[in-house]
This record gives C-alpha cells, structure tokens and sequence, in this order.
C-alpha cells in the first residue's frame, strides 16, 4: 500500500483530518511523524537556518523523522491563502522549496499549492494531479476531497467547544479526554497564539494546560463568535491581510469586551515576523483587561513561563476578589490611555 506521512507540524494542527480522509479514501496509508519532543526541536535547529521560527524548525524535525520512516511520499503544501483576499505568512509558501534544499534525500513530496485568493480550478487541478499519483480517476478525488472536507468541519464544531486543534484531533481519531476539565476554573482566561505554536504542547511548554492547572478555564481563538470577530478586526484602519493574524487580533478585541473573560494571554514565537505586529498591536488595543505578552524560543524553559503564569493569576484573582488593582501598567499609563 503506497504510504503518505504527515509532519506533526504547522498546517497539521488545521487540515490533519482534511489530507488523512483524503488520502486513505483513495487507498493510501497515512504515517505521521510523533509528538513533538526535544529531540524534535534539537534535529529541526540542526536542519534550518537560524532566522527562522520555533514552528519552522519544529516542522524540520518532524520532516527529518519521517524520513527515517521511509513513506512513498511526504505531505508539505505550499499555503498561500486559504480564505478569499487574506494571505498566510510568507514563510509557508517557500516550504516545499526549503525542504528539498536542506534535506535532499527526502521522498517525493506532495507540494499542492493551495491559494484561495485565485480561481478555484487551479486548486481542482492539483488535487487531481495528486489524485492520480494514486491512480484514481477523477469523480473519487473529488469524492475524497470533499469527505475530507467534512471531516475538518468535524474537527471545527469540537474547538467551538474549547478544545484545542491538538486535543480536538485526538477526539477525532478516538482517543479519550477528560471533558471534565475544560470548564473547571475560578477564572477565565482568553488565550491567543498561531494554533502550530499554542497547540503543541511541547512548544508552547504546555502553556494552556498549565492555566488549567492554575484554576483558569482557557477561552481560544476558535471558540469566539466567528462574526463578531471579523467585525471586531475590521475596527482597526488597515485591514490585516494574514488570516491568522487578523483572526488574532478580533478574537483579542472580542475578549477585551467580554464581561467572562478575566484577562488575556498571547504567545508569541521569537523570530516570527507576523507575531511582532500583531502582538504590538492586540498590546495597545486591549484596554479593559490585564494583558500579557509571552515570547518562546527554543531555549525557553518551563521555570520562567510557570513563574509568569503564576505571577499572572494571582494578579487576577486579587483584583477580580479584592478589587485592589486597575487595569493600568506597573509601568504607568499605557500608550492608548495618552
Ligand atoms: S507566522 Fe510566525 S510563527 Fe508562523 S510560520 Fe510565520 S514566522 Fe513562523
């Protein structure tokens, strides 16, 4: 049976359950790379240059695993946008090209250009193309395609829920979870970040698991009111042309509005051009809840994230139980308040 592996990494964490549905309706297997772990991140550094970001090189690792494993062929698309006029950050296009350039004994790779800012026929010509890498005729492509669409619908209605992508496509490959555990919590915090970085445990440093365990109930990007989020992003002058950016940024002004949500966490990844922006400005547009700004690398350790989310809840629980402490900044008044 022709084998297709699927990197653990970036677009995983969005279209896993689209590309496995696709690829098994049309008689592959799909082998994924593991969970990401140390070793990862150390064999993704080794394989990248150092300007890139903890995902990119996360996304190495997890490509040079799956090489070890030897697959006909390895899943790496060029995303180019994946909604109408919004764009993906720029380092997702030159993945395919990256790959073959660092790790030249990679198998064949499955580069479908997905772009949804131009005619759909170029994407249906892809598709077919890699339908027919496994000899299937045009009427089951597109039959798988569109079963793999469903089942990324499936996986959207489990994170308006509140789980994460990572723990949604557990869900959604039969695994068991504690539902107990997602609305537990004396406080409520609204938590933001690339999904390929917020939900991986292992690069986030288990950064929405440790709210948990401090009592929080974590609110993402994905469960907030997909309207209300548009509207709330297209408050600022200039439109944000990255999707998930802009996502990003209404999500933080929704939560910023919501009488529930006790304050706001944003994780950034150091490198990350995207982040840089976005992160500066969902800073001084938030202005009626505590914001706190974290930025990973790959040397990041646990001890300085737990201290801060520590530090973090204690701040919000004296000041949601005494109502001891404003919203301004130890550091005095806030740009946005001049
Ligand atoms: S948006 Fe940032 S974190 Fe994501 S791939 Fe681009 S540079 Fe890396």
């Amino acid at each position: 049976m022709t084998q297709v592996g699927i990197p653990r990494g970036l677009f995983y964490f969005y279209q896993y359950p689209l590309w496995k549905t696709f690829f098994r309706d049309l008689g592959a297997e799909v082998v994924t790379s593991s969970s990401t772990g140390r070793q990862t991140i150390d064999v993704g550094i080794v394989h990248t240059v150092d300007e890139c970001c903890l995902p990119i090189k996360v996304y190495f690792g997890h490509i040079h695993e799956l090489i070890q494993l030897r697959p006909d062929y390895i899943m790496a698309p060029r995303l180019v946008s994946i909604e109408y006029r919004s764009y993906i950050c720029p380092k997702f296009m030159g993945i395919p090209d990256m790959i073959r350039a660092s790790l030249p004994d990679c198998p064949p790779l499955i580069d479908i250009t997905i772009d949804c800012s131009r005619d759909t026929r170029q994407l249906w010509k892809d598709i077919y193309r890699v339908g027919a890498l496994f000899n299937a005729d045009r009427r089951k492509v597109k039959s798988a395609y569109e079963h793999g669409l469903q089942a990324l619908k499936s996986l959207c209605v489990l994170t308006r829920q509140g789980y994460t992508q990572h723990e949604a496509i557990e869900l959604w490959e039969n695994y068991c979870l504690e539902q107990a555990e997602l609305n537990s919590g004396d406080l409520t915090v609204g938590v933001l970040g690339h999904g390929y970085s917020l939900y991986d445990p292992a690069v986030s440093l288990q950064l929405i698991e440790r709210l948990r365990g401090l009592g929080c109930k974590a609110v993402l990007l994905e469960s907030c009111p997909r309207d209300a989020v548009e509207q709330a992003a297209a408050q600022i002058p200039k439109k944000m042309f990255w999707t998930l950016g802009r996502k990003m940024l209404g999500s933080a002004l929704v939560m910023d509005q919501s009488a529930d949500i006790d304050g706001i966490v944003y994780l950034a990844c150091f490198g990350c051009g995207p982040d840089s922006m976005v992160g500066d400005i969902v800073g001084r547009k938030v202005r009626h809840k505590p914001f706190m700004l974290v930025t990973i690398d790959e040397h990041s350790g646990e001890g300085g994230l737990v201290t801060r989310l520590e530090a973090f809840c204690d701040m919000l629980r004296r000041k949601k139980v005494q109502k001891l402490e404003s919203d301004l900044s130890a550091y005095g008044i806030h740009a946005h308040c001049r």
